[in-house]
């Protein structure tokens, strides 16, 4: 006798406990309910491609989804889109650039209102802790936001203001005191100001406007702040190898910090960046060869815990607007739907295995937000799963693309690893532009 799953997958090759093996996966009330070496049966069954493997879908705890406000930029009905055909199941969404952003319990309803009728997979909210919100942020956390994101230097747009050391200080004390955790942009703004350049079409010289000195001098501060409060903290979109001595030690006194890096500074580095390259611009900067290298170490030695995309697209006219300057246009790089397949793509040149990739952007991710049902395929755990085909390729056209503006870092390149269908709770989802919303708002757990 045997139990009816509402949907069966079986996969030659599912990823179980670390480790790839052939497995039919029993799904019942969006959760996997049996995982066996035999076939189970199901109202609905579906057995992978041969040239498929069976994932957990992907955890993004760095996506920047503007609306409200700068919907035109990126909204919840494509990021989402975006998401899931890129293989993210679960994103969490940045406390800027939406106008108003969310730095206030009313900000982040207008935001879950925004995400509730729109999104196709499951999204939950960061905080912002900014001047003005300092001493009121127990209030959000309340509110079910998953942490308190902060800039040490300017962030790009007027609304959203950099915490000074002072108050970087009082923002851990106060995150300490309720036992949330601040996550960081994390680049010095003394450091920026003395390297301060013209701008212009240059990439090298933009690089040097954003030197790997502006983060180490951010890191160290972030690091001292967390010896004094006992505030847990996350270091965001690590982009300098440099800055690894004082995380690793950090880390071996046992100081609660974790560290993340983006696919662009993985998949991509400042010589492949032509001049004039502003769809390549984010902050801080993607550096020298051998700093991406470093990178690569840092993360099998550990010393990086995750690799999330830092999603944060414009307008193209804004990405274009000033023939290349580096000096204006926006930084950033949208990443949703490409992130996977560029991580992938680089670790299969180094030798590195497909399992330490979703361990990086799926399990590590779920765990560093707390949301440990998501990430990994094992019974009780969420039924968020993608068909993958590591050894398919494919050629990047921003134009293609899911997200809103049609602008790529990866345009143009031949990427490996194909994102071939996508569950969410067990059910497939569509990303065509008039599916239903099928997506969870999440509160941290
Ligand atoms: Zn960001």
């Amino acid at each position: 006798m045997t139990a009816r799953f509402e949907l069966v997958v079986g996969a030659a090759s599912a990823l179980i406990d670390g480790v790839f093996r052939p497995a039919w996966v029993g799904i019942t009330g969006g959760l996997v309910a049996a995982i066996s070496d035999r076939p189970l049966e199901g109202s609905s069954e579906v057995t992978l491609a041969e040239d498929e493997v069976l994932l957990p879908g992907l955890v993004d705890t760095h996506v920047h989804i503007n609306e409200p406000g700068r919907t035109e930029w990126e909204g919840f009905a494509s990021a989402t889109r975006a998401a899931a055909a890129g293989g993210v199941t679960t994103l969490i969404d940045m406390p800027l650039n939406s106008i108003p952003t969310t730095t206030t319990v009313d900000a982040l309803e207008i935001k879950r209102r925004s995400a509730a009728d729109t999104a196709i997979v499951d999204v939950g909210f960061w905080g912002g802790a900014v001047p003005q919100n300092l001493g009121r942020l127990r209030e959000l956390h309340d509110a079910g936001v998953f942490g308190f994101k902060a800039f040490l230097a300017p962030s790009g747009v007027d609304e959203f203001d950099h915490l000074d050391a002072a108050q970087l200080e009082q923002a851990l004390e106060e995150i300490a005191g309720f036992g949330g955790l601040l996550i960081v942009h994390a680049e010095d703004p003394g450091v920026l100001d003395a390297h301060a350049n013209a701008g212009g079409t240059d990439y090298h010289r933009f690089v040097e406007s954003r030197p790997d000195e502006a983060e180490v001098t951010a890191i160290e501060r972030v690091i001292a702040g967390v010896r004094r409060t006992g505030a847990r903290a996350h270091i965001l979109h690590l982009s300098s190898a440099a800055a690894l001595p004082a995380l690793r030690e950090a880390r071996a006194e046992g100081l609660p910090i974790t560290v993340e890096t983006c696919p662009h500074y993985l998949a991509i580095s400042e010589e492949q960046v032509p001049d004039g390259g502003t769809q390549f611009k984010c902050c801080p900067p993607i550096r020298g060869d051998a700093n991406r290298d470093a990178l690569w170490q840092a993360l099998l030695d550990g010393d990086i815990d995750i690799v999330v995309t830092d999603h944060s697209p414009s307008t193209a006219a804004l990405k274009f607007a000033h023939d290349g300057d580096f000096g204006l246009a926006w930084g950033g790089i949208a990443g949703l739907q490409t992130g996977l397949a560029a991580v992938w793509t680089e670790a299969a040149r180094r030798g590195i295995p497909l399992e330490r990739v979703i361990g990086w952007m799926a399990t590590g991710p779920a765990d560093f937000a707390g949301l440990g049902a998501k990430g990994l395929i094992a019974v009780g755990a969420a039924a968020d799963l993608i068909a993958f085909a590591p050894q398919a390729t494919f050629t990047v056209h921003a134009s293609e693309l899911l997200h809103k503006n049609p602008v790529s870092a990866y345009d143009g390149r031949e990427l490996g690893g194909v994102v071939r269908r996508t569950w969410l709770a067990g059910h497939p989802v569509s990303v065509s532009a008039d599916a239903a919303s099928g997506g969870t708002l999440l509160s941290r757990p």
